[in-house]
């Protein structure tokens, strides 16, 4: 564990089934319940904020699987929305200076 994910230690699913949070193979296919049961436990854990981060931040890493109660296809729908944000910001820049 580095500093950058201490975090980890103070996660709420820790000592929770990681089957709940981790379904069999790659992609976005998560049973509803099972979805709803592993929200239940991200919802209040204290290392929320820094679990999504962890997870846009390294998305070769977090190929499936719930992950600060995002789902891939969740993932995948805020990097597409902050990287339009970081060219509607820098095309601002280059009109207005
Ligand atoms: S947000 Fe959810 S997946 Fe992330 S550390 Fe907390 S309980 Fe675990």
């Amino acid at each position: 564990m580095t500093m950058d994910d201490r975090w980890m230690s103070r996660a709420a699913c820790k000592d929770a089934d990681p089957n709940l949070f981790q379904p069999r193979g790659e992609g976005d296919h998560i049973p509803k319940g099972q979805l709803e049961r592993a929200r239940a436990v991200c919802r209040p854990c204290p290392v929320r904020r820094q679990c999504l981060r962890y997870a846009l931040d390294n998305p070769r890493l977090t190929t499936s699987g719930v992950w600060g109660g995002s789902t891939l296809s969740e993932r995948e729908a805020y990097r597409k929305a902050a990287k339009a944000a970081k060219a509607r910001e820098k095309a601002g820049e280059v009109a207005y200076g």
